[in-house]
């Protein structure tokens, strides 16, 4: 699952005033974040204790009372003396335009204007997110198969079931992709041999260029639109910017081997962990 973004909405200094602040919480949450409002009248440092404590990703600053120049930078002061900086910091309020190639150069990401939209606010702040609570998926957890090109299966199987003794677990055709399958149990991850059914298959143009070998390395992951979403987002080449059906009824998606240093690399999502289909 996608981690929501978590926002601490803080007003620091002395004015009384926090319906904007009230409006942008609510905004946010609108946008699917999970906000904590801090209430009105904040020291720089109760602000940032309650963002570390909360373990927020974003800090909103709202400050009306003129005094931003001095309150924003020092709570970007105190999360790197709390080696918390990983923390995007983000303010609005009454701030006038001047102030703030200051305020960034300070360390405040964005200085939002009033009558900014919010869903603006909302994906500078997703975007920006640092670290890896926001919606940067889990680590891949295991491979879940290696892609081995072959020219024929009958030729290749012995190899694997007679001199190393791993035992053949199927055969799948994919239509689609013009390719013939053998899977193999290693453990937990498969082989898959890949025989071309056509001229036409990846696999028939794979070997033509390379020769038999290793095709692909196949990543068992969970999520893999929020994934594909954020390596988009990363500027990683994809061949497949949506999953896709393969063989186990499993949703995949390559992605380019420019990318990774020549290297095809699959993600792979299987419908249910089912022990026989694994
Ligand atoms: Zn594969």
């Amino acid at each position: 699952m996608e981690k929501k973004v978590r926002v601490l909405v803080a007003k620091p200094g002395l004015d009384g005033h926090d319906r904007g602040a009230l409006v942008i919480a609510q905004a946010l949450r609108d946008e699917g974040m999970e906000v904590v409002y801090t209430g009105l009248r904040q020291t720089p440092a109760q602000i940032v204790n309650a963002a570390i404590q909360e373990d927020v990703d974003c800090i909103g600053l709202s400050c009306l009372s003129g005094a931003h120049n001095e309150l924003f930078p020092e709570v970007v002061r105190l999360l790197r003396l709390e080696k918390a900086d990983d923390i995007l910091v983000v303010g609005g309020g009454v701030i006038p335009q001047e102030d703030i190639p200051f305020l960034e150069s300070q360390g405040i990401a964005r200085v939002f204007t009033p009558g900014t939209p919010s869903k603006e606010c909302a994906d500078f702040i997703r975007k920006h997110v640092k670290g890896k609570r926001m919606s940067f998926p889990e680590p891949p957890g295991k491979i879940a198969h290696i892609g081995i090109a072959v020219k024929s299966i009958d030729t290749a199987l012995p190899f694997y079931t007679d001199k190393l003794g791993l035992s053949l677990l199927g055969r799948e055709e994919v239509e689609s992709e013009q390719v013939r399958i053998a899977f193999l149990g290693v453990g937990e991850t498969r082989l898959e041999l890949l025989e071309p059914l056509s001229d036409t298959s990846p696999i028939a143009t794979f070997i033509a260029k390379r020769g038999e070998g290793i095709h692909h390395i196949a990543f068992d992951v969970d999520d893999i639109h929020a994934r594909l979403a954020r390596l988009k987002e990363d500027g990683v080449a994809l061949i497949n910017e949506e999953p896709k059906p393969g063989a186990h009824q499993a949703q995949v998606a390559f992605i380019h081997p420019k990318a990774s240093g020549g290297v095809l690399y699959e993600l792979c999502q299987y419908p249910v962990k089912n022990e026989e289909e694994q």
